[in-house]
């Protein structure tokens, strides 16, 4: 089969693999309908992992871990799920650990992830899902692979960004970076009824995007976005700063623009240490949360996109075969043409 293959760092190419097999009975093999490629995928290729919880891809491995696919085969294990069914998952938790007893998935002991470590990831034309039972969702057949495509990651990354804001209704949220976590942050935030949004970013063509879906943009390559929030919130900064970028500049604005006594979530992947204004908290007590991609909410985003009370197609700026994967990830790396997400069709 084909697959998009890690040689090492800056070194990428579509090569043909074997296919995989069950190697344990609560496996099962997808046959990938369309995947895409992360912003972790692009850490990966440059080097620049940021670290545990999971080891990065090793080279010769398979990239990527956000796909939508169809079951081809299930281990004889394998209770909840059947030949045919559409599928997806996230960060693939244990189930038995203790915080996964508790529903903390993120934070399993356990802890696995298609093109991370040991296992190979989904672009490519066949995946091999282990613990299938435990942290394999199934998908409505009647939606399209285009609406489901980032509930594995970047959507339900997003949702946890405004359910860690704690927005409530009449809030004014702040979202830094309007990037595809960013984008979703906002859509999500939105369900939780603020007044507004606020979308920060420097690329000019994100913030257009991130004004069409509603919000209030601010070039932060053109104005100090601190100031500009606080005029904008008569001098006391945002209730919620939700942070999708995951540098310094960025994580300090959010400091400077979040209200005293509100609250700062926090998203964007950092792939080194970050310091912090630690010694503010105790005049400004904010309350600051954060996490990576929560797989817990997956069941819910798809009800909400069933609802069509979330719609994250437009993400979707290009879609080419898994044979370009390379043009598509010098594509998103470079943010050429106004890309948002590049999707892969094997
Ligand atoms: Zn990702
Ligand atoms: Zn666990």
């Amino acid at each position: 089969m084909k697959a998009v293959v890690f040689r090492g760092k800056e070194d990428l190419r579509v090569e043909e693999v074997p296919e995989p097999k069950i190697l344990e009975q609560t496996d099962i093999i997808v046959k990938v309908t369309l995947s895409t490629i992360c912003g972790s995928d692009l850490h990966i290729l440059h080097g620049l992992w940021p670290g545990p919880p999971l080891p990065p891809l090793k080279p010769g491995s398979i990239l990527g871990h956000e796909f939508v696919g169809e079951v081809k085969e299930v281990g004889k294990e394998v209770k909840n799920l059947k030949v045919g069914d559409k599928v997806t998952t996230s960060l693939l938790f244990c189930g038995t650990c203790a915080y996964c007893r508790d529903k903390k998935y993120p934070l399993c002991e356990n802890l696995m992830l298609s093109g991370a470590g040991e296992l190979p990831g989904a672009q490519a034309e066949y995946l091999r899902l282990p613990r299938a039972d435990v942290c394999v969702w199934k998908l409505p057949k009647e939606l399209p692979d285009e609406d489901v495509l980032f509930v594995s990651d970047n959507l339900s990354t997003g949702y946890f960004a405004a359910e860690c804001g704690q927005i409530h209704p009449g809030d004014t949220v702040a979202v830094f970076g309007c990037g595809p976590v960013g984008l979703c942050a906002q859509i999500c935030a939105k369900l939780f009824g603020p007044t507004r949004i606020i979308a920060v970013d420097k690329i000019g063509y994100r913030l257009k995007v991130a004004e069409e879906k509603g919000a209030i943009p601010i070039n932060a390559g053109a104005k100090d976005p601190v100031a500009e929030i606080k005029r904008l919130t008569n001098g006391r900064g945002a209730d919620v700063v939700i942070e999708a970028v995951g540098v310094k500049d960025t994580v300090l604005h959010c400091f400077g623009a979040v209200k005293k006594g509100g609250n700062l979530s926090w998203v964007g992947v950092a792939t080194s240490a970050i310091e912090i204004p630690w010694h503010e908290l105790i005049y400004t007590n904010i309350t600051i949360r954060g996490g990576w991609t929560f797989a817990n909410r997956i069941p819910e985003l798809i009800k909400l996109i069933e609802a069509k009370k979330i719609d994250t197609k437009f993400l979707i700026t290009h879609q080419l075969s898994l044979d370009r994967a390379v043009e598509g990830y010098e594509i998103f790396d470079k943010k050429m043409e106004d890309v948002l997400k590049v999707a892969l069709k094997p």
